[in-house]
């Protein structure tokens, strides 16, 4: 087992195009787990390592999070590849919370780009320290220092260089430690050789400053270095250093940052010892669970301790289908894992035997015997969801109370011959338990199936996926924004059900009151006093109210935000019945619903836009031409970020618009943000588009 102090679980996050792939693949190199440095999207075929998927390395993002296992200097690095595009939010998040730190990759020339303002607000949500590397510091414009600034100002992040490059562009030649001061050049085919050097003479003006700030911004983490800096600066030891930027790292207080060039080998052993010194081990992260015994609907929360004599919790945080046939990636938060023995599935409470255990290492596996706190391994064979907890069975704890978030987006797709069925249903199966913000549903009346996500992209790839992993020729319909309705008024009803003419009769009658519901989907009030509607029928009625929840009466979508009260009804002797009772709620529902103001909502986005200043006009007018509204601007180094919420339905085709607005020089990118109430012009175009809808089908 590992010693904790020499465990480092961490994530490498970036805007798409910073190096990140490229990075990774070095620092795989480097640790000596791969023998040959390949290219991403590499003419040798063999493409970047940790992009296990073929449709990764064409589109050129990183989808699929995997963990691979490698070692520097001692130290036990786990690389949890965060999924880089935000459409996967839980993906993103569920990564997130299994890594302990994050190296944030930024171009040195780009710099702070539209995603990693997106990467660093989760980040921050999640409270994961960070350090910086600013890459491609081998490209014309590239600047450290820039790139620092704008990580003060765009991310209001105390960031503070502990290196400056030796040349810079072509000239890049290795980096000069600030707290080492010692200058480190990368030689050899690969840059593998570091080889230590004095500082150049003409570099020790801006080593002294760069120096001097860095030391005075760390001092507020150690009162006893602050102490030496006051009286003796040069007493200052590399220990207190160092201690004082990890423990300002560490308490999310200071993004220490690296620099140097992934692809022409400069910088990555430098910031791999950065991990080492400054990124938390898990034992100096707290992790919190929920206690299932306490509440189901409200469990406490609690700490678990990396601890490998206490009882032991997991998270199964991936599953992957590879070649080795289904793995489960699983953190161990507390105590040990153990090949052959028994651990329980936290949901349904299911008992399953850990067959073989394995740590992955890229592409290679090896089989161990157990997994204490801290580790990152996989197993084989586990039938679970993503997301689940795994105990030993001495407690019942849940890593995650993860809320997945609402679909945005929805596809109606076909497959022309019967004989792909099968295999579409698998692979619908398969996404559906990988990701929980993939769904799946049959629209009862058309037979329809409809798949819905988090946005195009995320759709597209399981599509994409349907075709190449299971050779299903599917099609799909366009888009479709997934739509809410719900009320805006009060109205109460009173709904008989009737059918009394020859044979069994039925007979159910319900009154009360329909209601805005301020959160939440559905509350059911049951008021009935003196045996109105019999005991046993009321479940009834609540399942008839709730069965009209599925496909509204404006737009047919989900409806949301609904109290239904019942005080009063009716029942007959013999004519009344389960059955009749929920045709009654049905009916309620429907006789009300028109008459409680009913609106349509729709799903609003934040969209971050950033380009060349001088196109700051032509971005607003992208967005105001869709029922957009800006939120904030600002403005640096001739470059603009607008923060805007936009409509989801006007954002199909927004790439396209904003390239010929701007020259195509700027970008964007996109998150949920809440559900907005649609504009009653556009509403009635909907309701008309749906009505007709509903009368072709009926043809
Ligand atoms: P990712 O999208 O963040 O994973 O970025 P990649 O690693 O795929 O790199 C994107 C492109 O930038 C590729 O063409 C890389 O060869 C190139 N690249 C990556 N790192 C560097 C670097 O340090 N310097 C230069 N000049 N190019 C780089």
């Amino acid at each position: 087992m590992h010693d904790l102090q020499k465990v480092r679980n961490i994530g490498i996050s970036a805007h798409i195009d910073s190096g990140k792939t490229t990075l990774t693949e070095r620092i795989l190199f480097y640790t000596d787990r791969i023998h040959a440095i390949h290219e991403v999207r590499g003419k040798d075929g063999v493409g970047a390592k940790m992009d296990s998927m073929e449709l990764e390395r064409e589109r050129g993002i990183t989808i699929q999070s995997a963990a691979t296992y490698t070692e520097w200097k001692d130290h036990h690095i786990n690389i949890i590849d965060t999924p880089g595009h935000v459409d996967f939010t839980i993906e993103v998040e569920r990564a997130l919370r299994v890594l302990d730190g994050a190296i944030l990759v930024l171009c040195g020339v780009a710099g702070v780009q539209s995603q990693s303002i997106t990467v660093d607000r989760q980040m921050r949500r999640y409270g994961v320290p960070r350090v910086a590397f600013v890459n491609k510091c081998d490209r014309q414009g590239a600047n450290p220092i820039r790139v620092r600034n704008q990580l003060r100002e765009k991310l209001r992040l105390n960031a503070h260089l502990v290196q400056l490059p030796i040349g810079l562009e072509d000239q890049l030649k290795g980096v000069v430690d600030l707290v080492r001061l010692k200058a480190y050049y990368n030689e050899g085919d690969s840059g593998e050789t570091i080889r230590e050097g004095e500082i150049p003479a003409e570099m020790m003006d801006d080593v002294e400053q760069y120096r001097e700030e860095l030391l005075d911004a760390i001092s507020e983490f150690d009162d006893d270095l602050m102490e030496v800096l006051l009286e003796n600066p040069e007493d200052a030891t590399v220990e207190q250093i160092v201690g004082a930027i990890r423990k300002g790292t560490i308490d999310n207080k200071l993004v220490p940052v690296f620099m140097g060039s992934a692809y022409k080998n400069k910088g990555v052993q430098p910031l791999l010892d950065g991990v080492n010194a400054f990124l938390p081990n898990p034992a100096e992260v707290e992790n919190r669970g929920f206690d299932l015994d306490t509440d189901d609907e409200n469990p406490e929360e609690i700490v678990v301790k990396p601890d490998p004599s206490l009882p032991f919790v997991g998270l199964a945080f991936k599953l992957e289908e590879g070649r080795y046939g289904q793995l489960t990636y699983i953190r161990v938060y507390q105590g040990t894992l153990r090949k052959s023995e028994f651990i329980f599935n936290m949901r349904g409470n299911q008992k399953v035997k850990v067959g073989r255990l394995v740590r992955m290492h890229s592409n290679e596996m090896e089989d161990i015997e157990t997994a204490g706190a801290g580790d990152i391994v996989a197993l084989f064979g586990v039938d679970c969801h993503s997301g689940d907890t795994f105990t030993d069975g001495k407690v019942r704890v849940s890593m995650t109370n993860i809320h997945v978030p609402d679909a945005v987006i929805s596809y109606t797709i076909t497959t022309k011959e019967a004989k792909h069925a099968q295999n579409l249903s698998k692979a619908l199966a398969r996404f559906s338990k990988e990701d929980p913000t993939f769904r799946v549903r049959t629209d009862e009346e058309t037979g329809e199936t409809i798949i819905s996500g988090m946005g195009e992209l995320h759709l597209d790839v399981y599509l994409e996926r349907m075709r190449r992993e299971y050779k299903v020729p599917v099609e799909s319909s366009p888009p479709r924004v997934a739509y809410r309705e719900t009320i805006t008024s009060t109205t109460p009803f009173d709904y008989t059900h009737k059918k009394q003419t020859g044979g069994s009769g039925q007979y159910g009658r319900v009154a009360g009151a329909m209601e805005p519901l301020e959160e939440g989907h559905y509350e059911f009030v049951d008021q009935i006093v003196g045996g109105a509607i019999p005991r046993e029928y009321i479940p009834s009625v609540d399942k008839g109210f709730q069965m009209m929840l599925d496909k509204g009466l404006l737009v047919g979508a989900p409806i949301t935000g609904v109290k239904m009260t019942i005080n009063d009804g009716k029942s007959h002797s013999v004519d009344s019945s389960d059955m009749a009772f929920q045709a009654a709620g049905r009916g309620a529902f429907r006789e009300a619903y028109p008459k409680a103001k009913p609106v349509i909502l729709e799903p609003i986005m934040s969209v971050t836009v950033e380009g060349p200043a001088e196109f700051f006009g032509g971005i607003s007018k992208t967005i105001n031409s869709r029922r957009g509204v800006i939120m904030g601007q600002s403005e640096e180094d001739g470059f603009t970020t607008v923060e805007s919420e936009v409509p989801l339905s006007e954002m199909f085709g927004y790439s396209t618009a904003l390239r010929s607005e701007t020259q195509g020089k700027a970008e964007f990118s996109m998150e949920f943000s809440k559900y907005g109430r649609v504009p009653d012009a556009i509403a009635e175009e909907l309701k008309a588009a749906y009505q007709k809808e509903l009368e072709e089908k009926r043809k």
